[in-house]
């Protein structure tokens, strides 16, 4: 859709270059993230947003882009050189969601100003059947249903940085491993029975919000169902993978939920080993999760340390099939 909306626009305004962003919003204030870009003479693109930085793509680095997301009528207009530059933000009233960027030779009429409007509601339509599809309509993270259809591709990007690696430390930021955290908050029964479900959900809705203020907005977060919760990180060390998710569990810890005070939260996580399922990995993650709850919960701990330190079981080996095939040669040898 993003690549059609693109093409679009670039014939109906007989643009240049036509530039599609998605608005997010992170620690870092609003992202403008590029999605597809087309350029005249038949070139277009949906760029492949995976293995950005997001967080290098400050929305308001660009004043065009910012004066357009807030002007009432979602557009800016500048004379650059020979040639104009027009903005428009695709807004449903709770903040732009997506903004497109055109460089024309001259100021298009009315009319057709007025056709990129007529577009661009109907992409803003497409956005809230996709966000109803795959966010979780309390907190809006992503919902259950989108983590399992995209965990193969984060799984393969996991794959592609550990082929990178082979082993030594490398900056290559693309060769640091990914990882799975599930995070559960501790005794939310115990908020319910005692605050009533109303408030029960505040807590769901603020836990939300601190975690999309303390990951970065090229991590994925879901709400698994419940009061649990997992996150993708790509493309950390695992010291830093530890601080994040530790960072995370104080600044929960320190944070005052309105009537309810101080809630807690325990998590487990582990680096994705793309030769396992998706259900290995959620299920090692979740048995990290378990020890943090008997071990006196508001805790973190990773898979690996634990097994590593004899805390938890080691997985079943899992067999391997050329020395099964070497044990049994020497029964016939
Ligand atoms: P633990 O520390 O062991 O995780 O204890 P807990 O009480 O958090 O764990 P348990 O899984 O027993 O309880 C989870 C509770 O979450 C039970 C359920 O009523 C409540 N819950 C699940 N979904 C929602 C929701 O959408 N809103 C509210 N308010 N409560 C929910
Ligand atoms: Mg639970
Ligand atoms: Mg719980």
């Amino acid at each position: 859709m993003g690549e059609d909306l693109v093409q679009a626009a670039l014939q109906i305004l007989d643009a240049h270059t036509v530039i599609l962003y998605a608005v997010r919003n992170s620690h870092k204030g609003m992202l403008s993230i590029p999605e597809a870009w087309a350029v005249r003479g038949g070139l277009s693109s949906i760029i492949d947003t995976d293995n950005f930085d997001h967080d290098d793509y400050a929305l308001f680095a660009d004043p065009m882009l910012q004066v357009c997301s807030v002007s009432p009528d979602g557009i800016s207009a500048d004379n650059e050189g020979a040639g104009v530059r027009l903005v428009f933000s695709v807004n449903r009233g709770t903040g732009p969601q997506a903004v497109l960027d055109a460089q024309c030779d001259g100021e298009p009429g009315e009319a057709l100003i007025e056709s990129i409007r007529e577009l661009l509601s109907i992409y803003s339509e497409h956005l809230a059947l996709l966000d109803y599809a795959e966010l979780d309509t309390l907190t809006r993270l992503h919902n259950r249903k989108t983590f399992d259809e995209n965990f193969d591709r984060f799984i393969s990007i996991a794959g592609q940085a550990n082929r990178h690696d082979s082993g030594k430390r490398s900056d290559n930021k693309a060769a640091r491993p990914c990882w799975l955290g599930v995070l559960d908050i501790d005794k939310f029964k115990r908020i319910n029975d005692n605050f009533g479900h109303l408030f029960g959900d505040e807590v769901l809705l603020r836990l939300a919000e601190l975690m999309r203020k303390n990951f970065r907005a090229s991590d994925k977060l879901f709400r698994f169902g419940g009061e649990e919760f997992v996150v993708l990180l790509r493309h950390v060390t695992p010291e830093d993978a530890h601080q994040v998710f530790e960072r995370f569990r104080q600044a929960v810890e320190v944070y005052e939920f309105p009537q309810v005070g101080q809630v807690t939260c325990s998590m487990g996580y582990m680096q994705i080993d793309p030769s396992l399922t998706p259900a290995e990995i959620l299920g090692r993650a979740d048995e990290a999760l378990y020890f943090s709850k008997d071990n006196g919960r508001n805790q973190i701990n990773r898979y690996e340390s634990l097994v590593e330190n004899g805390l938890i079981a080691a997985p079943a080996a899992t067999v391997d099939n050329q020395d099964l095939q070497a044990d049994i040669d020497a029964l016939f040898d």
